[in-house]
């Protein structure tokens, strides 16, 4: 599980976490929604310390994480706009944190086969990421994240930079794989179609302040307040 604590975050004098906590349950899928500057990445970050809080606290699976380095959080991130390592094959992207923990070779061979199976890339091992499309970068870039066997797996808008067909996919796809491995999963974005399709769980987010917990059906039949009934009302 994640729990944040009391957390909050300022830039200079901006409030961006105004004193934000939540409880995310292991083996989740949650979706952090909301509009843009609400504090959706502010917050990946902080539980990624990638970003060091202000206050408060952050527990990863039952352990103290706030002053832990990220290398010492076990989590896995995906961005939206990947980079990936241009000069290396897509089994190499994918073998990069593994082979930095020092795994041996056989085990990291057997391990790269199975994440590009997972994937479906096993026959774009070879090829270098600019030989990818959109969709099969991001799914190279969930295999490099999964590569570690995190506990926790934080996805800020990975497929925000592809067209809605191949989101859709993605989306769909995500979800199967998290029915496959159930690793505890923070999905951010500020579609509320997504987040509706492919969430266990909707955490919203406005202002740094959380608005509203809930499944899809709660947040959708019982929005807390006008803000979440506005924000999720319109789904086309
Ligand atoms: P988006 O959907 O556009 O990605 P977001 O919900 O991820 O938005 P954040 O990136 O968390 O929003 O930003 C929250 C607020 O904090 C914004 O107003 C942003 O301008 C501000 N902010 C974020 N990072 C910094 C920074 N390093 N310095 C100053 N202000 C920042
Ligand atoms: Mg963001």
């Amino acid at each position: 599980s994640i729990e944040v604590s009391r957390v909050s975050k300022l830039f200079g004098d901006f409030v961006a976490l105004d004193d934000v906590s939540v409880s995310i349950p292991t083996g989740q899928l949650t979706a952090l929604l909301g509009p843009s500057g609400g504090g959706k990445s502010t917050l990946l970050r902080i539980i990624a310390g990638l970003e060091q809080a202000d206050t408060g606290r952050i527990d990863i699976e039952g352990r103290d994480a706030t002053r832990l380095p990220a290398r010492k959080r076990n989590v896995g991130f995906v961005f939206q706009h990947y980079a990936a390592f241009k000069h290396l094959s897509v089994a190499r992207n994918v073998a990069f944190g593994l082979e930095i923990r020092k795994t041996p070779k056989d085990q990291t061979a057997d391990r790269v086969h199975e994440l590009l199976k997972l994937v479906h890339l096993e026959q774009f091992a070879d090829r270098l990421p600019s030989q990818l499309s959109g969709g099969q970068r991001q799914r190279m870039a969930l295999a490099r994240a999964l590569a570690i066997q995190p506990s926790v797996l934080l996805l800020d808008e990975p497929f925000g930079a592809l067209d809605a067909k191949v989101r859709k996919e993605l989306r769909d796809w995500l979800r199967r794989l998290h029915d496959e491995i159930p690793v505890t999963t923070v999905f951010v974005t500020h579609d509320q179609e997504e987040a509706l399709e492919v969430a266990d769980e909707i955490v919203v987010i406005n202002n740094g302040r959380i608005e509203q917990v809930g499944s899809p059906d709660e947040l959708y039949d019982a929005p807390a307040n006008y803000f979440v009934m506005s924000f999720l009302g319109p789904v086309t």
